[in-house]
Protein backbone atom coordinates (compact mmCIF):
# COMPACT_ATOMS: atom_id res chain seq x y z
CA UNK A 1 0.00 0.00 0.00
CA UNK A 2 2.65 2.01 1.10
CA UNK A 3 4.33 2.11 -2.63
CA UNK A 4 0.79 2.55 -3.70
CA UNK A 5 0.60 6.06 -2.10
CA UNK A 6 4.01 6.72 -3.04
CA UNK A 7 3.65 6.96 -6.25
CA UNK A 8 0.01 7.95 -6.88
CA UNK A 9 1.40 10.77 -5.29
CA UNK A 10 4.48 10.99 -7.73
CA UNK A 11 2.17 10.79 -9.94
CA UNK A 12 -0.25 13.91 -8.87
CA UNK A 13 3.06 15.76 -8.55
CA UNK A 14 3.74 15.22 -12.67
CA UNK A 15 0.13 15.81 -13.73
CA UNK A 16 0.14 18.88 -11.19
CA UNK A 17 3.69 20.13 -13.00
CA UNK A 18 2.22 18.98 -15.86
CA UNK A 19 -0.64 21.92 -16.09
CA UNK A 20 1.88 24.24 -16.44
CA UNK A 21 4.58 22.99 -18.48
CA UNK A 22 3.00 21.61 -21.77
CA UNK A 23 4.54 18.01 -22.21
CA UNK A 24 6.61 17.84 -25.04
CA UNK A 25 5.26 15.17 -27.68
CA UNK A 26 7.84 15.15 -30.00
CA UNK A 27 12.18 15.07 -29.43
CA UNK A 28 11.59 18.87 -30.64
CA UNK A 29 10.51 20.62 -27.82
CA UNK A 30 8.79 23.26 -30.30
CA UNK A 31 5.90 20.32 -30.97
CA UNK A 32 3.69 20.53 -28.28
CA UNK A 33 -0.33 19.35 -28.41
CA UNK A 34 -0.83 23.13 -28.71
CA UNK A 35 1.17 23.25 -31.12
CA UNK A 36 -0.71 20.79 -32.99
CA UNK A 37 -3.68 23.00 -32.38
CA UNK A 38 -3.00 25.53 -33.46
CA UNK A 39 -1.27 24.32 -37.04
CA UNK A 40 -5.02 22.32 -37.31
CA UNK A 41 -6.55 25.79 -36.47
CA UNK A 42 -4.96 27.46 -39.61
CA UNK A 43 -7.42 28.39 -42.44
CA UNK A 44 -6.26 26.37 -45.24
CA UNK A 45 -5.87 23.09 -43.82
CA UNK A 46 -9.35 24.47 -42.06
CA UNK A 47 -10.54 24.36 -45.59
CA UNK A 48 -8.95 21.44 -46.86
CA UNK A 49 -10.24 19.11 -43.91
CA UNK A 50 -13.98 20.79 -44.58
CA UNK A 51 -13.61 19.97 -48.43
CA UNK A 52 -12.84 16.74 -47.91
CA UNK A 53 -15.83 15.97 -45.48
CA UNK A 54 -18.18 17.85 -48.04
CA UNK A 55 -17.47 16.09 -51.08
CA UNK A 56 -17.89 12.36 -49.13
CA UNK A 57 -20.94 13.72 -47.28
CA UNK A 58 -22.44 14.14 -50.89
CA UNK A 59 -21.52 10.61 -52.05
CA UNK A 60 -22.34 8.64 -49.17
CA UNK A 61 -21.66 4.55 -49.99
CA UNK A 62 -22.80 1.84 -47.92
CA UNK A 63 -21.00 -1.12 -45.76
CA UNK A 64 -18.55 -2.50 -48.04
CA UNK A 65 -19.20 -0.37 -51.13
CA UNK A 66 -17.12 2.75 -49.85
CA UNK A 67 -15.38 2.35 -52.74
CA UNK A 68 -15.11 6.29 -54.52
CA UNK A 69 -14.76 7.07 -50.92
CA UNK A 70 -11.88 4.77 -50.89
CA UNK A 71 -10.61 5.94 -54.22
CA UNK A 72 -10.69 9.75 -52.65
CA UNK A 73 -8.75 9.01 -49.29
CA UNK A 74 -6.26 7.37 -52.21
CA UNK A 75 -5.87 10.07 -54.16
CA UNK A 76 -5.14 12.74 -51.37
CA UNK A 77 -2.45 10.22 -49.67
CA UNK A 78 -0.95 9.98 -53.30
CA UNK A 79 -0.89 13.58 -53.12
CA UNK A 80 0.85 13.75 -49.30
CA UNK A 81 3.11 11.58 -50.52
CA UNK A 82 2.10 8.60 -48.23
CA UNK A 83 2.62 5.60 -49.25
CA UNK A 84 -0.73 2.57 -48.27
CA UNK A 85 -1.92 -0.75 -48.61
CA UNK A 86 -4.91 -1.42 -50.72
CA UNK A 87 -7.35 -3.16 -50.70
CA UNK A 88 -7.54 -4.06 -46.91
CA UNK A 89 -10.95 -5.49 -45.95
CA UNK A 90 -12.74 -5.15 -49.58
CA UNK A 91 -12.15 -1.08 -49.65
CA UNK A 92 -10.13 -0.63 -46.52
CA UNK A 93 -6.73 1.27 -47.30
CA UNK A 94 -4.11 1.10 -44.49
CA UNK A 95 -1.24 4.20 -44.68
CA UNK A 96 2.40 4.58 -43.57
CA UNK A 97 3.75 8.11 -41.82
CA UNK A 98 7.27 8.30 -40.31
CA UNK A 99 10.31 5.90 -39.89
CA UNK A 100 8.69 2.82 -41.37
CA UNK A 101 10.43 1.42 -38.46
CA UNK A 102 8.75 0.39 -35.19
CA UNK A 103 6.88 1.53 -32.59
CA UNK A 104 3.76 1.63 -34.86
CA UNK A 105 0.98 3.01 -33.74
CA UNK A 106 -2.38 3.32 -35.62
CA UNK A 107 -5.29 6.13 -35.85
CA UNK A 108 -8.43 4.64 -37.61
CA UNK A 109 -11.43 6.75 -39.11
CA UNK A 110 -14.73 4.26 -40.08
CA UNK A 111 -15.73 5.29 -44.15
CA UNK A 112 -19.54 3.98 -44.19
CA UNK A 113 -22.92 5.84 -44.39
CA UNK A 114 -26.25 4.42 -43.16
CA UNK A 115 -29.33 4.12 -45.39
CA UNK A 116 -30.96 6.98 -44.27
CA UNK A 117 -32.80 9.36 -46.39
CA UNK A 118 -31.09 13.13 -45.69
CA UNK A 119 -33.84 15.77 -44.33
CA UNK A 120 -31.58 18.78 -43.81
CA UNK A 121 -31.41 21.10 -46.41
CA UNK A 122 -28.25 22.41 -47.22
CA UNK A 123 -25.62 22.95 -49.94
CA UNK A 124 -23.73 19.87 -49.74
CA UNK A 125 -26.65 17.49 -48.98
CA UNK A 126 -26.42 13.93 -49.74
CA UNK A 127 -26.80 13.61 -53.43
CA UNK A 128 -27.66 9.33 -52.81
CA UNK A 129 -31.13 8.98 -52.56
CA UNK A 130 -31.83 7.09 -49.29
CA UNK A 131 -28.42 7.55 -48.48
CA UNK A 132 -26.81 9.20 -45.63
CA UNK A 133 -23.48 9.96 -43.69
CA UNK A 134 -25.65 10.14 -40.15
CA UNK A 135 -23.26 9.32 -38.26
CA UNK A 136 -20.19 11.42 -38.74
CA UNK A 137 -17.75 8.51 -40.48
CA UNK A 138 -17.61 11.33 -43.13
CA UNK A 139 -15.95 13.98 -40.72
CA UNK A 140 -13.91 10.92 -39.25
CA UNK A 141 -12.38 10.52 -42.24
CA UNK A 142 -12.01 14.03 -43.29
CA UNK A 143 -9.45 14.56 -40.00
CA UNK A 144 -7.97 11.83 -40.32
CA UNK A 145 -6.74 12.93 -43.84
CA UNK A 146 -5.98 15.98 -41.66
CA UNK A 147 -3.71 14.95 -39.23
CA UNK A 148 -2.03 12.90 -42.34
CA UNK A 149 -1.48 16.02 -43.81
CA UNK A 150 0.05 17.51 -40.23
CA UNK A 151 1.96 14.38 -39.66
CA UNK A 152 3.72 13.89 -43.26
CA UNK A 153 4.77 17.23 -42.29
CA UNK A 154 6.79 16.63 -39.87
CA UNK A 155 7.53 13.18 -40.12
CA UNK A 156 10.86 13.55 -39.64
CA UNK A 157 9.92 14.36 -35.97
CA UNK A 158 8.46 10.76 -35.38
CA UNK A 159 9.91 8.32 -33.97
CA UNK A 160 8.87 5.35 -35.70
CA UNK A 161 5.42 4.86 -37.46
CA UNK A 162 2.24 6.13 -37.75
CA UNK A 163 -0.65 3.78 -39.59
CA UNK A 164 -3.70 5.72 -40.90
CA UNK A 165 -6.10 3.12 -40.98
CA UNK A 166 -9.39 3.66 -43.29
CA UNK A 167 -11.91 0.66 -42.72
CA UNK A 168 -15.17 0.22 -44.21
CA UNK A 169 -18.15 -1.39 -42.60
CA UNK A 170 -18.68 -0.06 -39.14
CA UNK A 171 -22.26 0.01 -39.12
CA UNK A 172 -23.34 -3.49 -38.34
CA UNK A 173 -21.15 -5.34 -40.72
CA UNK A 174 -17.64 -5.33 -38.80
CA UNK A 175 -15.47 -4.02 -41.17
CA UNK A 176 -12.54 -3.34 -38.36
CA UNK A 177 -12.93 -7.32 -38.57
CA UNK A 178 -12.05 -7.80 -41.65
CA UNK A 179 -9.50 -5.54 -41.71
CA UNK A 180 -7.67 -6.98 -38.80
CA UNK A 181 -7.56 -10.73 -40.25
CA UNK A 182 -5.78 -9.41 -43.15
CA UNK A 183 -2.74 -9.30 -40.81
CA UNK A 184 -2.52 -5.38 -41.89
CA UNK A 185 -2.15 -4.24 -38.48
CA UNK A 186 0.25 -7.14 -37.35
CA UNK A 187 3.11 -4.62 -36.05
CA UNK A 188 0.56 -2.69 -34.72
CA UNK A 189 1.27 -2.01 -30.72
CA UNK A 190 -1.54 0.73 -30.33
CA UNK A 191 -4.68 2.16 -32.06
CA UNK A 192 -6.96 5.12 -31.26
CA UNK A 193 -10.23 6.27 -32.84
CA UNK A 194 -12.32 8.79 -31.66
CA UNK A 195 -16.28 9.25 -32.85
CA UNK A 196 -17.82 12.95 -33.16
CA UNK A 197 -20.55 13.15 -30.24
CA UNK A 198 -23.53 16.09 -30.72
CA UNK A 199 -24.38 16.36 -26.96
CA UNK A 200 -20.73 16.95 -25.99
CA UNK A 201 -19.57 20.58 -25.95
CA UNK A 202 -16.95 21.38 -28.91
CA UNK A 203 -13.42 21.42 -27.57
CA UNK A 204 -14.55 19.10 -25.13
CA UNK A 205 -13.50 15.27 -25.25
CA UNK A 206 -15.11 12.67 -23.22
CA UNK A 207 -14.15 8.87 -22.37
CA UNK A 208 -13.57 6.85 -19.49
CA UNK A 209 -10.87 3.57 -19.27
CA UNK A 210 -12.12 0.21 -19.11
CA UNK A 211 -15.40 -1.00 -20.63
CA UNK A 212 -16.76 1.96 -22.83
CA UNK A 213 -19.38 0.79 -24.90
CA UNK A 214 -21.73 -3.12 -24.93
CA UNK A 215 -20.93 -6.34 -26.64
CA UNK A 216 -23.49 -5.91 -29.46
CA UNK A 217 -25.54 -8.81 -31.13
CA UNK A 218 -28.72 -9.11 -33.26
CA UNK A 219 -31.17 -12.28 -33.49
CA UNK A 220 -34.38 -12.87 -35.72
CA UNK A 221 -36.37 -15.90 -35.16
CA UNK A 222 -39.37 -17.58 -37.34
CA UNK A 223 -42.05 -18.91 -35.55
CA UNK A 224 -44.06 -21.17 -37.65
CA UNK A 225 -47.31 -22.51 -36.97
CA UNK A 226 -50.23 -23.56 -38.84
CA UNK A 227 -52.41 -20.84 -40.65
CA UNK A 228 -56.60 -20.84 -40.70
CA UNK A 229 -59.58 -18.99 -40.32
CA UNK A 230 -59.45 -16.30 -37.62
CA UNK A 231 -62.87 -17.49 -36.49
CA UNK A 232 -61.94 -21.17 -36.29
CA UNK A 233 -58.57 -20.96 -33.85
CA UNK A 234 -59.05 -24.98 -33.21
CA UNK A 235 -58.07 -26.39 -36.22
CA UNK A 236 -54.78 -23.70 -36.36
CA UNK A 237 -51.66 -23.18 -34.74
CA UNK A 238 -51.38 -19.60 -33.71
CA UNK A 239 -48.14 -18.14 -34.05
CA UNK A 240 -49.16 -15.00 -33.09
CA UNK A 241 -49.74 -15.61 -29.33
CA UNK A 242 -46.88 -17.82 -29.58
CA UNK A 243 -44.39 -15.19 -30.45
CA UNK A 244 -46.42 -12.77 -27.98
CA UNK A 245 -45.56 -15.49 -25.64
CA UNK A 246 -42.06 -15.29 -26.13
CA UNK A 247 -41.63 -11.76 -26.22
CA UNK A 248 -43.00 -11.87 -23.04
CA UNK A 249 -40.80 -14.01 -21.88
CA UNK A 250 -37.71 -12.41 -23.15
CA UNK A 251 -38.21 -9.67 -21.04
CA UNK A 252 -37.48 -11.62 -18.00
CA UNK A 253 -33.75 -12.59 -18.89
CA UNK A 254 -32.46 -8.96 -18.01
CA UNK A 255 -35.08 -8.06 -15.29
CA UNK A 256 -35.33 -11.42 -13.53
CA UNK A 257 -32.07 -13.57 -14.29
CA UNK A 258 -29.18 -10.70 -15.02
CA UNK A 259 -27.96 -8.99 -11.99
CA UNK A 260 -29.05 -5.85 -11.72
CA UNK A 261 -25.92 -3.92 -11.60
CA UNK A 262 -24.43 -5.62 -14.55
CA UNK A 263 -26.20 -3.71 -17.40
CA UNK A 264 -28.17 -5.58 -19.84
CA UNK A 265 -30.33 -5.18 -22.87
CA UNK A 266 -32.77 -7.77 -24.73
CA UNK A 267 -35.06 -5.37 -26.97
CA UNK A 268 -37.46 -7.32 -29.32
CA UNK A 269 -37.65 -4.41 -32.21
CA UNK A 270 -39.03 -6.75 -35.13
CA UNK A 271 -42.42 -8.06 -34.92
CA UNK A 272 -43.81 -9.04 -38.61
CA UNK A 273 -46.60 -11.49 -39.34
CA UNK A 274 -50.25 -12.05 -40.87
CA UNK A 275 -52.27 -9.72 -43.52
CA UNK A 276 -55.54 -9.59 -42.69
CA UNK A 277 -58.64 -9.45 -39.83
CA UNK A 278 -59.42 -12.80 -40.37
CA UNK A 279 -56.40 -15.25 -40.64
CA UNK A 280 -54.09 -16.83 -38.73
CA UNK A 281 -50.93 -16.76 -40.44
CA UNK A 282 -48.54 -19.94 -40.84
CA UNK A 283 -45.63 -17.88 -39.45
CA UNK A 284 -44.31 -14.57 -37.87
CA UNK A 285 -40.80 -13.30 -37.49
CA UNK A 286 -39.63 -11.86 -34.39
CA UNK A 287 -35.74 -10.22 -34.07
CA UNK A 288 -34.23 -7.51 -32.16
CA UNK A 289 -31.06 -6.99 -30.55
CA UNK A 290 -28.98 -7.90 -27.40
CA UNK A 291 -26.42 -6.02 -25.09
CA UNK A 292 -24.25 -6.56 -22.64
CA UNK A 293 -20.54 -5.46 -20.67
CA UNK A 294 -18.89 -8.72 -20.57
CA UNK A 295 -18.58 -11.40 -22.74
CA UNK A 296 -19.93 -14.24 -20.24
CA UNK A 297 -23.15 -11.74 -19.95
CA UNK A 298 -23.20 -11.37 -23.25
CA UNK A 299 -22.85 -15.47 -24.15
CA UNK A 300 -25.58 -16.06 -21.51
CA UNK A 301 -27.94 -14.17 -23.38
CA UNK A 302 -26.85 -15.54 -26.31
CA UNK A 303 -28.04 -19.17 -25.12
CA UNK A 304 -31.60 -17.72 -22.96
CA UNK A 305 -32.54 -15.98 -25.96
CA UNK A 306 -32.30 -19.20 -28.50
CA UNK A 307 -34.05 -21.51 -25.38
CA UNK A 308 -36.21 -18.88 -24.36
CA UNK A 309 -38.17 -18.74 -28.40
CA UNK A 310 -37.84 -22.33 -28.98
CA UNK A 311 -39.26 -23.77 -25.71
CA UNK A 312 -42.12 -20.93 -26.02
CA UNK A 313 -42.77 -22.23 -29.55
CA UNK A 314 -43.02 -25.92 -28.42
CA UNK A 315 -45.32 -24.61 -25.29
CA UNK A 316 -47.85 -23.54 -28.02
CA UNK A 317 -47.30 -26.42 -30.10
CA UNK A 318 -45.00 -24.22 -32.63
CA UNK A 319 -41.18 -24.13 -34.02
CA UNK A 320 -39.04 -22.07 -34.01
CA UNK A 321 -35.65 -21.47 -35.66
CA UNK A 322 -33.45 -18.58 -34.52
CA UNK A 323 -30.68 -17.09 -36.85
CA UNK A 324 -27.78 -14.34 -35.07
CA UNK A 325 -26.97 -13.68 -38.57
CA UNK A 326 -23.21 -13.74 -37.45
CA UNK A 327 -21.94 -14.59 -40.79
CA UNK A 328 -22.80 -11.25 -42.31
CA UNK A 329 -23.23 -9.15 -38.57
CA UNK A 330 -20.52 -10.20 -36.70
CA UNK A 331 -21.42 -10.12 -32.89
CA UNK A 332 -19.42 -6.57 -31.43
CA UNK A 333 -16.98 -7.19 -28.72
CA UNK A 334 -17.37 -5.15 -25.45
CA UNK A 335 -15.33 -1.94 -26.33
CA UNK A 336 -12.35 -1.79 -23.67
CA UNK A 337 -10.35 1.23 -23.11
CA UNK A 338 -6.15 0.61 -22.24
CA UNK A 339 -5.90 2.15 -19.04
CA UNK A 340 -2.41 3.14 -20.05
CA UNK A 341 -3.52 4.97 -23.21
CA UNK A 342 -6.15 6.62 -20.95
CA UNK A 343 -3.25 8.22 -18.91
CA UNK A 344 -1.53 8.77 -22.52
CA UNK A 345 -4.91 10.37 -23.43
CA UNK A 346 -5.27 12.51 -20.05
CA UNK A 347 -1.67 14.20 -20.62
CA UNK A 348 -2.23 14.95 -23.95
CA UNK A 349 -5.56 16.42 -24.43
CA UNK A 350 -5.05 18.31 -21.06
CA UNK A 351 -2.35 20.12 -22.40
CA UNK A 352 -4.26 20.84 -25.44
CA UNK A 353 -7.70 21.70 -24.27
CA UNK A 354 -7.57 22.33 -20.24
CA UNK A 355 -8.11 19.41 -18.01
CA UNK A 356 -11.45 21.28 -17.02
CA UNK A 357 -12.35 20.02 -20.93
CA UNK A 358 -11.52 15.88 -20.18
CA UNK A 359 -14.79 14.83 -19.12
CA UNK A 360 -14.99 11.54 -17.46
CA UNK A 361 -18.20 9.34 -19.36
CA UNK A 362 -20.24 7.14 -18.43
CA UNK A 363 -20.48 3.55 -20.16
CA UNK A 364 -23.05 3.24 -23.18
CA UNK A 365 -25.05 0.47 -24.67
CA UNK A 366 -24.09 1.52 -27.95
CA UNK A 367 -21.42 -0.74 -30.02
CA UNK A 368 -18.76 0.04 -31.90
CA UNK A 369 -16.73 -2.17 -34.22
CA UNK A 370 -13.58 -0.92 -33.00
CA UNK A 371 -14.06 -2.92 -29.81
CA UNK A 372 -11.95 -5.48 -32.52
CA UNK A 373 -9.30 -3.17 -32.56
CA UNK A 374 -9.31 -3.79 -28.53
CA UNK A 375 -9.27 -7.68 -28.37
CA UNK A 376 -6.45 -7.30 -30.49
CA UNK A 377 -4.31 -4.44 -28.95
CA UNK A 378 -3.86 -2.06 -26.25
CA UNK A 379 -6.94 0.31 -27.95
CA UNK A 380 -8.19 3.82 -26.71
CA UNK A 381 -11.66 5.34 -28.10
CA UNK A 382 -12.63 8.58 -27.32
CA UNK A 383 -15.89 11.07 -27.90
CA UNK A 384 -15.40 14.61 -29.31
CA UNK A 385 -17.12 17.26 -28.53
CA UNK A 386 -19.29 19.34 -31.61
CA UNK A 387 -22.30 20.77 -29.91
CA UNK A 388 -22.42 24.51 -29.60
CA UNK A 389 -25.44 25.77 -28.53
CA UNK A 390 -25.50 29.17 -30.23
CA UNK A 391 -25.28 27.33 -33.30
CA UNK A 392 -28.95 25.43 -32.35
CA UNK A 393 -29.34 21.98 -31.20
CA UNK A 394 -27.63 19.18 -32.73
CA UNK A 395 -29.86 15.88 -33.83
CA UNK A 396 -28.64 13.06 -32.80
CA UNK A 397 -26.40 10.39 -34.65
CA UNK A 398 -28.73 7.93 -37.47
CA UNK A 399 -31.04 10.91 -37.59
CA UNK A 400 -32.14 12.08 -40.74
CA UNK A 401 -31.96 15.36 -39.14
CA UNK A 402 -28.24 15.06 -38.16
CA UNK A 403 -25.78 17.48 -38.78
CA UNK A 404 -22.22 17.78 -38.01
CA UNK A 405 -20.16 21.18 -37.09
CA UNK A 406 -17.14 21.28 -38.64
CA UNK A 407 -15.57 23.87 -36.10
CA UNK A 408 -14.80 20.58 -34.01
CA UNK A 409 -12.36 19.17 -37.13
CA UNK A 410 -9.34 21.07 -35.88
CA UNK A 411 -9.44 19.98 -32.16
CA UNK A 412 -9.81 15.79 -33.74
CA UNK A 413 -7.12 16.42 -36.02
CA UNK A 414 -4.57 17.94 -34.09
CA UNK A 415 -6.04 15.11 -31.35
CA UNK A 416 -5.29 12.39 -33.67
CA UNK A 417 -1.68 13.97 -34.42
CA UNK A 418 -0.73 14.97 -31.05
CA UNK A 419 -1.32 11.31 -29.49
CA UNK A 420 0.54 9.60 -32.28
CA UNK A 421 3.34 11.75 -32.26
CA UNK A 422 3.88 11.47 -28.53
CA UNK A 423 3.10 8.02 -28.21
CA UNK A 424 6.25 7.05 -30.47
CA UNK A 425 8.43 9.26 -28.69
CA UNK A 426 7.35 7.47 -25.68
CA UNK A 427 7.78 4.06 -26.89
CA UNK A 428 10.49 4.56 -29.03
CA UNK A 429 13.17 1.74 -28.71
CA UNK A 430 11.33 -0.55 -26.82
CA UNK A 431 11.74 -4.18 -27.86
CA UNK A 432 8.13 -5.37 -28.39
CA UNK A 433 9.22 -8.83 -30.15
CA UNK A 434 6.23 -11.60 -29.70
CA UNK A 435 6.74 -13.91 -27.23
CA UNK A 436 7.58 -16.73 -29.48
CA UNK A 437 10.37 -14.62 -30.90
CA UNK A 438 11.75 -13.83 -27.45
CA UNK A 439 11.38 -17.52 -26.22
CA UNK A 440 13.25 -18.66 -29.27
CA UNK A 441 16.48 -16.45 -27.76
CA UNK A 442 16.19 -18.05 -24.62
ZN1 LIG B 1 -23.44 4.90 -36.28
ZN1 LIG C 1 -20.42 5.90 -35.96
Amino acid sequence: MGVGLSSSKFISVILFLSLFSPTPISSNPLLTSKYFLDYAKKSELVKYVVSIRRKIHENPELAFEEFETSELIRSELDKMGIEYKYPIGVTGVVGFIGSGEAPFVALRADMDALPIQENVEWEHKSRILGKMHACGHDAHVAMLLGAAKILQGHRNDLKGTVVIVFQPAEEGYGGAKKMLETGALDKVEAIFGLHVSTDKHIGTVASRPGPILAASGLFEALISGKGGHAAIPQHSIDPIVTASNAIVSLQHLVSREADPLDSQVVTVAKFKGGASFNVIPDSVTIGGTFRAFSRESFLQLEQRITEVITRQASVHRCNATINFHVDDKPFYPVTVNNKDLYEHFQVVAGDMLGVENIKDMIPLMGAEDFAFYAEAMPAFFYYLGMQNITKGQLAASHSPDYRVNEDAFPYGVALHASLAMSYLLKHQGESKLPDVLLHDEL
